[in-house]
């Protein structure tokens, strides 16, 4: 492998990263770009290593068009991206391990069958190599961690006290602790998958190659396992998996009704307990109650130490939002965090969210210290969006009171004009500020169907354009709903 030609790929894909960057939400861009090493340029052919089958069809699937664009702005018109997927890590020769792709969807040069038959042994388009096949030598395996996932950046507080510290004794001692499975728990963006990564990150940094560490979600290891078996490469998969040191498998609750997938999961869990290997699991929910999983694996699920990771206490919040700061290399006045931490109280990553709308907002206009009215008008859409769900009753409520009818009216069916005014702002209102379907919404009201609701729909928006009375009036009855609901 020429290393000139990887320098040149590589300055051109740090190209394409700076308009991806600033394409995408942070968090986003790290998750999936910044893992992603380019290995070759030929020509107007740029070649990217991607971890996994799962990360390249994941790309396929949501970046599609950005990647397409981004490499034609760098690349000209011609601009070809072809991916390498992952089999070994740590070879000489990526082209033994790894498989070509081309893109999936159309474009002029790039689905060309010349390319697909670069790995004649695959089908194009369910080629499966995320998992290393077991060869003479010891594999090195892709441990698709993130480097950011660290102990150092997991704040502890009163909410993960218990997780953090098992999750550090594991890290310390893995496979021969009586944590073994470590089973982590709690509801969406609260470090479930921040923390059992930095137990693999630990070992890494720990053990190096001694041992092998994978990280996998739940989906991609079921992703993989389909392909395998579509490929007749279920034994291979088997064997893979019952190689690694260090299995930690996030979101497990996505087994749930997979039933072959548990199968097969319970075997390799098994067999890894059996020899002494360190298994990490998270979850959305406790063992017991993830839906539609064997009881077998619930029961494996308990032998070891499960520990939830409750929502983060004011004090760990604002600990949080300092360090994320100081990340970043920002400096804020006490009274922002103090306000984002009164205001975002579900999740991190929700106060995640919030830092990085300040920060972007800030690099954008050129702030250097933010004040707390100026934070405060930044934050108050998000902030709104987390206040309760606006309800279609509300709706109705302030319409009719506006239009001082009965509450009810609307809800009925008569047809006095001002009556149906009335009622198909309120729908109007309904489709837009709630999530509510149409068919939701005709049942509101009177249980009308949902071509009613269009029909009201489409005569609101029409008098919208025509006259700025009626612009006024939904105005102002929007405004007032959106007071009421702060
Ligand atoms: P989950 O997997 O539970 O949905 P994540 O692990 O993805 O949540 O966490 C969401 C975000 O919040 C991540 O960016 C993570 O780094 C951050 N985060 C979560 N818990 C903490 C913590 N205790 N300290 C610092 N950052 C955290
Ligand atoms: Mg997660």
């Amino acid at each position: 492998m020429s290393t000139l030609k990887a320098d040149t790929a590589e300055s051109v894909w740090n190209e394409c990263l700076e308009i991806i960057r600033d394409n995408i939400n942070y968090q986003k861009y790290k998750s999936w770009f910044e893992p992603i090493k380019p290995i070759k340029l030929e020509g107007h052919r740029l070649t990217i290593q991607v971890p996994s089958q799962f990360w390249y069809e994941w790309l396929e699937q949501y970046y599609y068009g950005l990647l397409r664009n981004t490499i034609k702005r760098i690349l000209g018109a011609e601009a070809e991206l072809e991916y390498s997927v992952v089999l070994e890590k740590g070879s000489d020769n990526y082209d033994e391990r790894s498989v070509k792709l081309p893109q999936q969807q159309s474009g002029p040069s790039t689905n060309e069958p010349q390319t697909l038959n670069s790995s004649p042994q695959y089908q194009p388009g369910n080629i499966q190599n995320a998992f290393v096949i077991p060869g003479i030598k010891k594999t090195k395996v892709e441990s698709n961690l993130n480097s950011n996932y660290v102990f150092e950046r997991f704040i502890e507080g009163d909410c993960n006290r218990l997780a953090r510290s098992a999750a550090m004794a594991i890290a310390e001692n893995p496979g021969t602790n009586s944590f073994n499975p470590f089973f982590v728990y709690g509801g969406v963006g609260l470090g479930k998958t921040h923390l059992i990564q930095s137990i693999g990150n630990k070992i890494k940094a720990d053990c190096g190659d001694e041992k092998s560490v994978l990280y996998i979600s739940s989906e991609s290891f079921t992703n993989e396992f389909v392909h395998a078996i579509r490929n007749n490469r279920a034994s291979e998969f088997s064997m893979f998996y019952r190689s690694i040191d260090v299995l930690i498998v996030d979101d497990i609750q996505f087994f749930s009704g997979k039933e072959k997938t548990q199968e097969e999961f319970f075997h390799i869990f098994n067999k890894l307990h059996q020899d002494g290997k360190q298994i990490v699991l998270s979850s959305d929910r406790a063992p017991k109650d993830v839906p539609d999983i064997e009881e077998r694996l619930i029961s494996r699920f308990n032998w070891g130490l499960s520990a939830d990771l409750q929502v983060p206490e004011y004090e760990t919040r604002f600990a949080i939002l300092e360090r994320k700061a100081s990340d970043n290399g920002i400096e804020f006045d006490h009274e922002i965090f103090e306000f984002i931490a009164h205001n975002f109280k579900t999740s991190v990553r929700e106060l995640e969210g919030a830092i990085i709308k300040l920060l972007a907002t800030a690099s954008l206009q050129r702030i250097d210290r933010l004040e707390l009215s100026h934070a405060k008008n930044i934050l108050k859409d998000m902030i709104k969006e987390n206040k309760a769900q606006i309800s279609i009753d509300t709706i109705q409520d302030h319409v009719c009171d506006y239009f001082g009818i009965e509450a009810n009216k609307v809800r009925e069916k008569t047809r006095k004009q001002e009556i149906v005014e009335a009622r198909q702002i309120a729908m109007y209102l309904a489709k837009q500020m709630t999530k509510s379907s149409l068919k939701t919404i005709g049942l509101h009201f009177g249980g009308r169907d949902h071509s009613t609701v269009i029909h009201a729909i489409t005569t609101i928006e029409e008098r919208l354009e025509t006259s700025p009375k009626h612009k006024q009036i939904v105005n102002d009855i929007r405004h007032q709903i959106e007071l009421a609901s702060i």
